[in-house]
């Protein structure tokens, strides 16, 4: 018998590289922008989700120096304790006023959003009904939870609406989730759709809306307001972390959602509240997005040259349908992903090759940014052109 308890690890790396699914960093050396350095190598910068370019922007820069030295690097504690600052309530009323909810309450990231809200608001005796593509953190808040958890292939509204049918009635609460944009795929959920099977199966949405803030919408709430589906009952989840060029999370809604879940959700009770600069910078960004449009009118005008200089240059490369400033090819395999992600490298463009276990099929993806300029598309175009 063997009898080193962590020998499995090193037998897990060693699958994991036959595989071709070993994972490293890469480290950035230059501030957040539209080409960056990268081990030492100037690059166009296709893997970003800073679709506004707001990351390195100075006024954010600027709203978090003043908070520091207003209050300090850290907020000492979770909001519920010491934590909880002025900068965050003005932060949650800046976020339900875009989102046109009643309130919306800040998370330390994304990800714990989706954990918290989840696990609070269903249980043992529920039913999660998720989109098979939908993001980790929805995956994961689901297990957590403990309810009895279905998927239904991505975006098939006539196989959730089977579902629902045939089991909703067995369980007490009912909870639907999806992305709003799929993060690995770029395409958009079926959001008016969606909507009705939840009120017509008396069930609860909660819509994943991380990609889709500050990007689409007509002032950048969203996919709720690019369907016009604003102010229908759902649960919106999202981050401050990609267009909005910060870190966090959050979630809008009605007030007593965002009043149980001060109560119910751990990963926001038992956590640091988001500290001064992070929640400073993201105010600073939610402003910046309703007073300058023209960002967003530039992140879909360079989104649809791109589109159509691929669909000039490269009639045959495999396209995902794609709503989003997320574009990706597929490639037969991850080492056939991996080869054309270091041949992308090599002619200094950085976007990576995304494979299973993030996604079934390999790929690479590109995310567009409002930042980058015609030559930058041009020269992606052009170096696909080499390699596929
Ligand atoms: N949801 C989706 C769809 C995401 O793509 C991400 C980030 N990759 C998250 C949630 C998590 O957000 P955060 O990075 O703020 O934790």
């Amino acid at each position: 018998m063997n009898n080193n308890p962590y020998a499995w690890i090193n037998e897990s790396l060693a699958t994991i590289h036959r595989a071709d699914w070993y994972r490293s960093v890469q480290t950035i050396h230059s501030r957040p922008s539209a080409t960056v350095v990268l081990s030492g190598q100037e690059v166009i910068n296709f893997a970003s989700n800073d679709y506004l370019g707001l990351a390195g922007d100075e006024r954010l820069q600027t709203a978090a120096i003043a908070a520091i030295q207003a209050f300090g690097t850290g907020s000492t504690g979770s909001r519920l304790l010491s934590g909880h600052r002025e900068l965050h309530k003005e932060l949650e009323q800046e976020i339900a006023s875009t989102k046109q909810t009643q309130e919306a309450l800040v998370f330390s990231s994304g990800y714990l959003a989706n954990l918290g809200t989840i696990s609070a608001i269903v249980g043992k005796r529920d039913l999660i009904l998720s989109d098979e593509y939908n993001h980790s953190s929805l995956k994961k808040g689901a297990i957590l939870s403990g309810a009895t958890i279905m998927e239904y292939p991505h975006n098939s509204t006539a196989l959730l609406e089977e579902k629902l049918q045939e089991y909703r009635k067995n369980y007490r609460r009912c909870l639907i989730t999806t992305d709003s944009v799929f993060s690995m795929d770029g395409d958009l959920c079926p959001l008016p759709q969606l909507l009705d099977l939840a009120e017509e199966f008396n069930s609860m949405l909660l819509l994943d809306e991380a990609h889709a803030t500050g990007v689409l919408g007509k002032t950048g709430a969203g996919c709720v307001e690019h369907f016009g589906c604003t102010g229908r009952e759902l649960i919106q989840i999202g981050t401050l972390s990609k267009a909005l060029g910060s870190l966090g999370g959050y979630v809008a809604g009605s007030s007593s959602l965002i009043d149980f879940l001060r109560n119910r959700a751990p990963s926001w009770i038992y956590t640091t509240a988001l500290s001064p600069a992070d929640t400073a910078a993201a105010l600073a960004a939610m402003k910046i997005v309703q007073q300058e449009p023209e960002r967003r009118s530039q992140l879909w005008q360079n989104v649809n040259y791109l589109k159509q200089l691929i669909t000039e240059n490269l009639p045959n490369l495999k396209l995902l349908p794609t709503e989003s400033p997320i574009l990706c090819f597929q490639l037969p395999s991850a080492a056939a992903a991996l080869t054309a992600g270091k041949h992308l490298r090599a002619s200094g463009i950085f976007a990576p090759a995304i494979r299973p276990p993030t996604v079934n099929t390999s790929r690479i993806r590109i995310s567009v940014m409002a930042t980058h300029e015609l030559t930058h598309l041009q020269k992606l175009v052009e170096v696909i052109k080499s390699i596929v």
